[in-house]
């Protein structure tokens, strides 16, 4: 025997098997959608906000909109030794996503590298990690 059991949202009616009849509360697929969880996050420098799905939002310690970026007039919070600044260009839709955090051994030697690098051949920021991230 199916049971048939409403979704607690819309009201929708679904029958499921006997062994999922215990699940008496049962959310429909398009509430569950609509229902996922919204983040803001905001521009540190010039207070504009993004709204979008959570699950679209990397999360970061601060974030920057493109502009704000791209004219360089935010001054990011100093960065103690073996701290590494991660730059997430893909954080939140156009937003720029920062982190600064301990870095791991294997960073510690690139960005050493890095440097190296960068004395080598002015101009040179950072360098890419695997994940497409942005270390400085
Ligand atoms: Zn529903
Ligand atoms: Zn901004």
């Amino acid at each position: 025997m199916k049971t048939p059991i409403q979704c607690k949202l819309c009201g929708k009616r679904k029958r499921f098997h006997p062994y999922a009849e215990r699940k008496f509360a049962w959310t429909c697929n398009q509430c569950k959608k609509a229902r996922q969880p919204k983040t803001t996050v905001v521009c540190a420098s010039c207070g504009r906000t993004n709204t979008l799905r959570a699950s679209c939002v990397a999360k970061h310690d601060y974030y920057l909109c493109g502009p704000c970026d791209k004219n360089n007039a935010y001054i990011h919070p100093p960065r103690a030794d073996g701290m590494v600044r991660i730059i997430d260009l893909n954080a939140a839709g156009g937003f720029i996503g920062f982190t600064t955090r301990m870095a791991t051994e294997e960073e510690l030697e690139s960005v050493e590298h890095a440097k190296a690098i960068k004395e080598a051949a002015s101009g040179m920021l950072g360098f890419e990690d695997s994940e497409n991230h942005w270390i400085n």
